[in-house]
């Protein structure tokens, strides 16, 4: 069941205090990936529910890094295309390009402008959502391409930061699998 799932994945993800900088939990998913039992339970989660007829995308895109290694092995099981949102200066060809607030200065978030077409339903992946600036920042690109967002999703949510409810809140559906207060 989805309970059983998420009680079985959040046993797995390691919480190390006080990284990058003091007073941050971070939710280290690398375990997951790991053991070669966790990452099919994972990256099935993912693949049964967007199999369904209604929720399956055109094109999977994964947010740098993490939403990377989920959402290519996910691409590949529905058998359609990945695409990369890539933080500020990487992507070789001509880029669109977002800027959003951290809590100490900016980041900035691109995608090549032919990463996705008019009208591609896209579902948009990360690994995390704290305060959701990344994900909102993802949306916007694709949008800005005119694809359509048909779904956010992530392994962890951190509902007391406030993303999720801000993602929601953006008239987007944004499914996770494990929450931590
Ligand atoms: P945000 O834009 O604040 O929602 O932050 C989400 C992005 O930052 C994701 O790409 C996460 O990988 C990373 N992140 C933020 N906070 C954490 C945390 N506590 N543990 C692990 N990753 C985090």
């Amino acid at each position: 069941s989805a309970l059983n799932v998420s009680r079985f994945l959040r046993e797995h993800i390691r919480t190390v205090p006080d990284w990058p900088s003091t007073g941050v939990q971070f939710r280290d998913i690398t375990p997951l990936l790991q053991d070669p039992q966790v990452f099919r339970v994972l990256a099935d989660a993912f693949v049964h529910r967007y199999m369904a007829p209604g929720l399956r995308p055109d094109v999977v895109a994964g947010l740098d890094a993490r939403g990377f290694i989920i959402g290519a092995v996910v691409a590949y099981a529905l058998n359609v295309g990945f695409v990369p949102i890539r933080k500020k200066g990487k992507l070789p060809f001509t880029t669109v390009e977002e800027t959003y607030e951290l809590e100490y200065g900016n980041a900035s978030v691109e995608i090549h402008t032919d990463a996705v077409t008019r009208g591609q339903r896209v579902l948009l992946i990360d690994d995390l959502v704290a305060t959701g600036g990344t994900m909102l920042a993802g949306i916007k690109l694709l949008e800005r391409l005119g694809a359509e967002v048909t779904e956010c999703a992530a392994i962890v949510d951190l509902p007391e930061l406030g993303g999720s409810g801000k993602v929601r809140a953006s008239g987007h559906s944004l499914f996770t699998l494990v929450d931590f207060e």
